[in-house]
């Protein structure tokens, strides 16, 4: 019998947590958040068709169905060249090539599913400050406001995003800086968007525009620092005609932008030293936003250790269960950034000559079929 805490009530630390139930496992969830702060963030998600089967397992498909907007086309270009790709769902016998959804409202369907649940529990405000492990069992510090209380559990899920402030956590970390940020908001244009995704190759970085409610587009720009700071000082007229300029002209005007939020970007990969801590989603791994890949490999770890997780019973030894998801995670977490960086650096460097060859790339892209197979499987379900 386990008796599991998660470190951190995110999407991914929650969707293990709802997975992990039918086990009979008891586990608790610390979140240094209100739960009200959960549901106001309205970053905007990508949901591959992966994650969609996640979700539709653990029940929540349907209630948060209501909530997203589906990609039915892919459209992917660069700046002054030729070659295109377009990407439709109905050529690859899918009903959509992905969705939006804002994190408050997925954070709202995954919270009210575990309300319903006797054996998983999330306690808000509770920060996680210290651990140390005592043979298989892990000591947890918990701050709560002015309380401090120490948890005992025989595994804890890192799910703490991208943070690393818990004293007593042997973490080994690879990290890669991009020298790369990305600016956020949402956009309204004069042309509808009528379920497509845009990516666009600029010679700084790429630009995404992904549909969102209310005809509305999400913009992920990134490029190297000193430009996305630059845009980010900018006034919001002289954003947008900036934003038209790089974009182009497929959506017509840009017309209005909500508030611009900017952070860096990096690839990390981390391995944590303890024999019975496992961490997963962006504990695990960072990378650029370019293929849209973070959250869904983050849901796809907590499918795979659940399903790790599910082969232990008494006679069989946890640790050795989870060392085994460690090492056939790891290579799957390299395969993931490797596709990212491949993205990032083959489109988004100013060489001579490599834009041709690139305009070459999206066109062969266009018209071969088994490569776009692949590029769509690995997209839709990071395979
Ligand atoms: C602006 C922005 C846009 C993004 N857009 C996309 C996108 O379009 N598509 C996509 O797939 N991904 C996107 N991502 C990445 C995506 O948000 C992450 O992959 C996802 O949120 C990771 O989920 P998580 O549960 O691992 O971590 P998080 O969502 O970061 O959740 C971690 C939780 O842990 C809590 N916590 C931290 N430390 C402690 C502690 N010590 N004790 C207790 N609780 C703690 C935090 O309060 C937080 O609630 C974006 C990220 C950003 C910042």
């Amino acid at each position: 019998m386990i008796d599991g805490a998660v470190i951190g009530g995110g999407p991914v630390g929650l969707v293990f947590a709802i997975l992990n139930h039918s086990n009979q496992n008891k586990i608790q969830i610390f979140e240094a958040k209100k739960c009200n702060a959960l549901y106001q963030d309205s970053r905007a998600l990508a949901l591959s068709n992966g994650s969609r089967l996640i979700l539709e397992e653990i029940g929540v498909w349907e209630r948060l169905k209501k909530n997203i907007t589906n990609i039915n086309r892919i459209h992917t270009s660069q700046v002054n060249s030729f070659g295109r790709t377009l990407l439709e769902a109905k050529e690859f016998n899918e009903k959509s090539l992905g969705f939006i959804v804002s994190y408050g409202d997925l954070m709202k369907t995954l919270i009210e599913k575990i309300e319903k649940l006797n054996n998983v529990e999330v306690i808000y405000e509770t920060k996680v400050t210290k651990c140390f492990d005592d043979k298989s069992l892990i000591h947890l510090s918990l701050q709560n406001k002015n309380e401090t209380k120490v948890f005992q559990s025989n595994l804890v899920i890192l799910a703490d995003g991208a943070n690393d402030k818990i004293e007593g956590l042997e973490l080994q970390k690879k990290i890669k800086p991009l020298n790369h940020s990305a600016i956020v908001t949402k956009v309204s244009t004069e042309l509808p968007h009528q379920n497509t995704a845009y990516e666009r190759f600029t010679d700084e970085g790429p630009i995404a525009l992904l549909p969102n409610k209310n005809n509305k587009f999400s913009l992920v720009w990134t490029g190297p620092n000193e430009h996305i700071d630059k845009l980010a000082n900018l006034n919001e007229k002289s954003f947008l005609i900036q934003l038209h300029k790089s974009f182009g002209d497929r959506v017509g005007n840009f017309k209005e932008c909500e508030k611009r939020i900017s952070f860096h970007l990096k690839h990390s990969s981390v391995s944590v030293l303890h024999p019975n801590i496992v961490a997963l989603g962006n504990a695990s791994q960072t990378m650029h936003p370019v293929a849209g890949q973070g959250l869904n490999t983050g849901f796809k770890d907590a499918y795979k250790l659940n399903k790790a997780i599910k082969k232990f019973n008494d006679d069989k030894d946890l640790q050795s269960i989870l060392d085994g998801y460690k090492k056939s995670r790891s290579g799957e977490q390299r395969k993931i950034l490797d596709f990212t960086e491949i993205l990032v650096n083959g489109f988004s460097s100013d060489l001579v000559g490599l834009k041709k060859v690139r305009g070459f790339a999206l066109s062969f892209l266009d018209i071969t079929k088994p490569i776009k197979n692949s590029f769509v499987r690995k997209l839709s379900y990071g395979e």
